[in-house]
């Protein structure tokens, strides 16, 4: 897997300390992300789905280093040698920054109001020490050409600019630097649906020109449907299910999965939502998860032993892996082709 792989991710845990009284004792753990394991294929797309609160920002913004793991692997490849940045100090990190980037999800707070457009996409290059003076300058205007921008408003801020413009300028901030993975965490979660239509097919575009890597963090799975070429499901804080995209629509291999796609909104009025109807109940404390399989709870398949015994997660077909002990039996409904 790694010969194809930017990125492989192993055993990726991160707890948040629950911290009570004056003396700020550990009373227990927020467990955001636990023992997450997966590849991202060069010039490929996983998306990472579930609901809010499952971890997948969390799990994105530690692969990228922005926060501090507390378990784990995340072994990058890049020109021939391997290099786990869960070991690189912050200062060795530095230079490994320039291959990844992030686009936020709100464009309208990822922005700082202060900095004209100019400031804000040339600030990795600065930082990085790329480019600066005529240089700099071209570059800033080569990728707002790229995202679709008017470089004649570079000197503007983005209170000007609609949600969608300022996503492209996220966009170009993050494509300055020419990095090789950028997570794009809710990437179009906040814009209309025309919109989103627009970005997402702006990121296939620079995908395709630049061979970019995409980490694709999303809580909608319809939204991941056209961008993705695999896709990580995630509950409470663990990886569930994980499949090439038609794969996981077409024949979800868990109950979470199955439960997920009937809430996917479908423009046509023949058919009928599965019986399921989308999601009950609520997601469990991630501080105090429920034993067993986790989604017990909330699953419409659930047996006693679901209550007593936790899943693991097993490869039910080349590439499609399912964290349910009743894989081989369950006929879940996925979407038609
Ligand atoms: Fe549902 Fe049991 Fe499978 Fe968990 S292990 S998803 S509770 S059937």
């Amino acid at each position: 897997m790694s010969g194809s792989s930017l990125l492989d991710v192993r055993g990726l845990t991160k707890y948040f300390p629950i911290e009570e009284g004056l003396l700020r004792r550990v009373v227990g753990h927020v467990r955001a992300v636990d023992h997450v394991s997966l590849s991202i294929s060069r010039g490929r797309t996983l998306g990472l789905v579930g609901e809010s609160g499952s971890g997948k920002t969390t799990l994105g913004r530690c692969v990228l280093r922005a926060i501090d793991l507390t378990a784990g692997e995340i072994l990058f490849h890049h020109e021939g040698v391997t290099t786990d940045l869960a070991q690189l100090s912050r200062r060795e990190m530095r230079e490994f920054r320039k291959h990844m980037q992030m686009i936020f999800q709100d464009p309208y707070s990822s922005l700082d109001p202060r900095k004209t457009v100019f400031d804000i996409v040339s600030e990795p290059l600065r930082i990085n020490r790329i480019a600066a003076g005529k240089a700099l300058e071209d570059r800033v205007r080569t990728v707002l050409e790229l995202v679709g921008m008017d470089v004649r408003y570079m000197k503007r801020f983005p209170h000007a600019f609609s949600g969608g413009q300022r996503q492209r300028i996220g966009i170009a901030r993050a494509l300055s630097i020419n990095p090789q993975l950028i997570v794009c965490d809710e990437a179009v979660s906040a814009l209309d649906v025309s919109v989103q239509a627009q970005i997402l097919n702006l990121l296939k575009d620079l995908q395709e020109e630049f061979k970019l890597t995409y980490l694709f963090i999303a809580h909608d799975l319809s939204v991941v449907e056209h961008v993705s070429d695999e896709v990580a499901v995630m509950y409470v804080g663990k990886l569930v299910e994980q499949a090439p995209t038609q794969a996981l629509f077409t024949s979800p291999r868990h109950p979470y999965t199955e439960a997920l796609l009937s809430a996917i909104p479908r423009p046509d009025p023949d058919r009928p939502l599965p019986e399921t109807g989308g999601i009950e109940g609520e997601l469990p404390d991630p501080a105090n998860p429920p034993p067993g399989c986790y989604f017990h709870p909330r699953c419409p398949y659930a047996e006693p032993i679901c209550r007593e015994q936790e899943p693991p997660l097993i490869e039910i077909a080349p590439g499609h892996t399912s964290a349910c002990h009743f894989v081989e039996e369950l006929e879940l409904q996925g979407l038609e082709d």
